[in-house]
């Protein structure tokens, strides 16, 4: 397929770069000039506007900063200069509520279109083992899916437009819930006289065990290999994890959803941030207890 590929950025420059292993002809835009030569050695065609991107493509894929960048990006850019029959896929984390409004402008020019944020890291994108969640209707879905095959392992459907921003802000509030009450949990059970081995030997396989724990436990040698074995680089920096948060905190607020413990989670992600912390990996909040 011929794709145009808009924002090739840390996420965006693996993912691109599969779509050309996968045999698909990309047309590449970014406003940075290096980004652009990067995607250029990875086999894209590089372009100097969206408009020149979009021409005559039959899919745009975007992953873009914010719900700012790409509201703009499609109203202004996309759409009217890509043909009507391209499928457009915005993989960017951005709000419900924008994410539904560019959906609708697309619609009504005459647009297929979904949502399909991501989760999965730098390491996913340029492996090609992303998982998508997906919002649209059922033909966007199906139009979308081969080709956001070539960049994960899993494209699930959830539902109508936006509800794949939805899906995913759930999931990453769930985590921060999870990760924070992990990490206050091994710091008060080290308090107790517990060794932090032994507390893990119990509740891993006691009614405790959670993903933060047995997956990616915050506490150094303790558990598989996570970024708290590496000083806690790499993995999901914190100021990630925040973005995602306040996503969520203003999803909740539109949808009239109490959610004390996303919120708590939140502020503490904001403390931990806002104390320098936003590039440590987020399992780090474990220094706040
Ligand atoms: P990034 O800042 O590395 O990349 C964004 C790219 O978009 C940059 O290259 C920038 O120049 C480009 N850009 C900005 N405005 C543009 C415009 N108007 N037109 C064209 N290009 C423009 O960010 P990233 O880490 O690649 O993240 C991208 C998206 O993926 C974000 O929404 C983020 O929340 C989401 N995400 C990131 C991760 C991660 O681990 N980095 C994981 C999951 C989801």
């Amino acid at each position: 397929m011929k794709i145009a590929f808009i924002g090739l950025g840390n996420m965006g420059g693996g993912m691109a770069a599969n779509l050309v292993k996968a045999g698909h002809e990309v047309r590449a835009f970014d406003l940075s000039a290096d980004a652009l030569d990067t995607a250029r050695e990875n086999g894209c065609t590089p372009c100097t506007s969206v408009a020149e991107a979009v021409d005559g493509v039959e899919a745009v894929v975007s992953m873009l900063p914010n719900g700012q960048i790409v509201l703009s990006a499609y109203t202004a850019d996309v759409i009217g200069n890509a043909p009507k029959d391209a499928i457009l896929i915005d993989c960017s984390t951005i709000d419900v509520a924008t994410a539904r409004e560019v959906s609708s402008q697309a619609a009504k020019a005459g647009y297929a279109m979904v949502d399909a944020p991501v989760s999965g890291g730098i390491a996913a994108a340029a492996g090609g083992t992303l998982t998508f969640m997906v919002g649209g209707t059922d033909d966007a879905f199906g139009r979308a899916e081969t080709v956001l095959n070539a960049m994960g392992k899993a494209v699930i459907h959830a539902g109508d437009a936006g509800n794949g921003q939805a899906a995913k802000i759930c999931n990453n509030m769930l985590l921060a819930i999870h990760m924070t009450g992990t990490c206050e949990t091994f710091a008060m059970a080290e308090k107790l006289g517990l060794d932090p081995q032994t507390f893990y030997n119990i509740a891993s396989v006691s009614s405790g065990q959670n993903w933060s724990m047995t997956s990616y436990c915050p506490v150094p040698g303790v558990g598989p290999q996570s970024p708290a074995d590496n000083d806690y680089k790499g993995g999901f920096a914190t100021a990630l994890m925040l973005k995602d948060l306040r996503l969520a905190m203003e999803a909740a607020e539109t949808a009239n959803a109490p959610v004390p413990m996303g919120a708590r989670a939140a502020s503490l992600y904001e403390d931990f941030a806002g104390a320098g912390n936003g590039q440590l990996d987020f399992s780090a909040i474990l220094k706040t207890f």
